[in-house]
């Protein structure tokens, strides 16, 4: 065994295994003794650039394993990181770069670090240090920034570590990038247990076959994604315990969780468990928690539970209407200090009303039986693939294009799903939607670029001179 010097956090300082693997990347596989080295091989060459603590470290990469060498050694120096996968576009990195003035872009594919010698006085030390900064869609057409403090992720950690049935033998599968917060759970599990993590790139994820093999090459054991990425790989006959005989725990959050998807789970991993987890990203990762068994699956197949809320948290139901559904407000350590220089929204979104910190969400829900449902949302957050997404942000963008005078995105449903989204914009005739196209491209990253882009000259209203959205609806259809 070995031990690890992080002052920051208590968990990376406990005894690891140092024969066993600690993360599998896209690149190359560490032992614990390897990452060790690494990150004080990494944190001498950090410290060269004499950075002040608390200032904010970009990390951009994929899933290369010195993503978590750097994001290990920002925690241990005490710099914020702030990661920053590949899928977001460059004008997007430099916008993020630009609004928090960090001195150091680590780059983990080029292996290389960018330093800004006029951004190196900016500072965010605060009693309670901030561990990392999520960017995440905003409305108003700025990202925002999440800030996550110690003592969320401590909070975090604890309830990681007892009520999820892991252990320092779990084999963990990352899927989601890092810059979703979704991550956090193997990164602090992995982290926490002195465990393993898998990551896997891109080219692997989309390639089902590739990413069984990983799954089986590692004897990974605990599954985490959103539930629209394990339903692809469903339909996959490969996909079954007798393949794969390690894997035991399928971990969701992020998005609903169908009751067919359990089902499907279910009938291909008989003896795995499945559980449902819920929250933003300001309040850190998640805050509810259950065990979807069969016997809950049969009780509540029309809205699955997304569970109990954790030990340390609140969950209060606000302006509860006559079905009893209100607005999810969440109070406890694990809420976030608030967006990174944003005080007007801050005020609205993170009142000081209790003794904790308190966020509301804008998801609404009810309870039952001690179990929280979610119900829908309140305003333009959607979710597509498991992705968080502001629609006014798309308009914004569309609406800085000169031809576009004006502009509205809406999402099509199948079911309860988002399945695209739609833009409509009233414009210059000679548009050309597929330049326009490329030209958000710049800014948002795949996943927020609209299905289609349709032209008008007008938009329909209804009768509360509202932009009829129903009826936009029915014109693309129509077309
Ligand atoms: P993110 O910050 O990307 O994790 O997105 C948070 C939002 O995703 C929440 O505010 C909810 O609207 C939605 N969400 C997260 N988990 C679940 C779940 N288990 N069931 C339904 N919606 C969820």
């Amino acid at each position: 065994f070995m031990r690890f010097d992080f002052k920051l956090l208590d968990f990376v300082e406990c005894e690891k295994d140092f024969d066993k693997l600690a993360v599998c990347g896209s690149n190359k596989d560490l032992t614990w003794s390897e990452l060790k080295n690494e990150v004080d091989s990494f944190k001498k060459k950090l410290q060269k650039y004499n950075l002040p603590k608390g200032h904010p470290v970009l990390i951009y990469g994929h899933k290369e394993v010195d993503f978590i060498v750097s994001i290990i050694s920002c925690m241990s120096l005490g710099f914020p990181y702030i990661p920053i996968d590949t899928i977001y576009p460059k004008d997007r990195v430099d916008k993020i770069a630009s609004i928090v003035k960090s001195a150091i872009k680590i780059d983990t594919i080029e292996n290389k670090i960018d330093f800004n010698q006029s951004n190196i006085s900016t500072s965010y030390l605060l009693s309670d240090p901030i561990i990392y900064i999520i960017f995440t869609s905003g409305s108003t057409g700025e990202p925002k920034g999440v800030q996550i403090t110690q003592n969320s992720i401590l909070d975090f950690e604890k309830w990681l570590n007892s009520d999820f049935g892991l252990s320092k033998d779990s084999v963990f599968m990352n899927q989601a990038p890092f810059s979703f917060d979704l991550s956090v759970y193997e990164l602090v599990g992995f982290l926490s247990l002195g465990a393993t993590i898998v990551l896997n790139s891109k080219d692997t994820i989309e390639n089902h076959l590739l990413y069984f093999e990983r799954l089986k090459k590692y004897s990974c054991d605990v599954w985490v994604s959103t539930p629209s990425f394990i339903s692809k790989l469903l339909l996959s006959s490969e996909f079954e315990e007798k393949n794969i005989k390690s894997l035991k725990t399928f971990l969701f959050c992020g998005e609903v969780l169908p009751s067919n998807t359990v089902k499907r789970i279910k009938n291909s991993f008989p003896s795995s468990i499945v559980l449902n987890t819920y929250g933003p990203t300001e309040a850190t990762v998640a805050t509810t928690l259950i065990e979807i068994t069969s016997d809950i699956l049969e009780k509540y197949s029309k809205n699955l539970p997304v569970g109990y809320v954790k030990e340390n948290s609140k969950i209060n139901l606000l302006d509860i209407d006559e079905q009893n559904i209100g607005e999810l407000e969440i109070v406890g350590d694990n809420v976030s200090i608030g967006y990174f220089k944003n005080e007007e929204l801050n005020k609205q979104k993170f009142e000081k009303k209790y003794e904790k910190r308190s966020f509301r969400t804008g998801d609404f829900g009810y309870f039952e039986d001690g179990l929280l449902f979610f119900a829908n949302r309140k305003d333009e957050l959607i979710k597509l693939h498991g992705f968080r997404i502001e629609l006014g942000e798309i308009d914004k963008e569309l609406l800085s294009d000169k031809m576009v005078s004006e502009s509205i995105t809406i999402p099509l449903k199948r079911g309860n799903d988002v399945a695209k989204i739609i833009s409509f914009v009233i414009g210059s005739k000679s548009l050309d939607i597929e330049v326009l196209k490329h030209n958000i491209s710049k800014n948002l990253p795949y996943y927020m670029i609209p299905s289609d882009i349709v032209v008008l000259d007008k938009f329909p209203y209804n009768s509360n001179h509202k932009i009829d959205k129903n009826e936009l609806i029915n014109i693309y259809k129509s077309i």
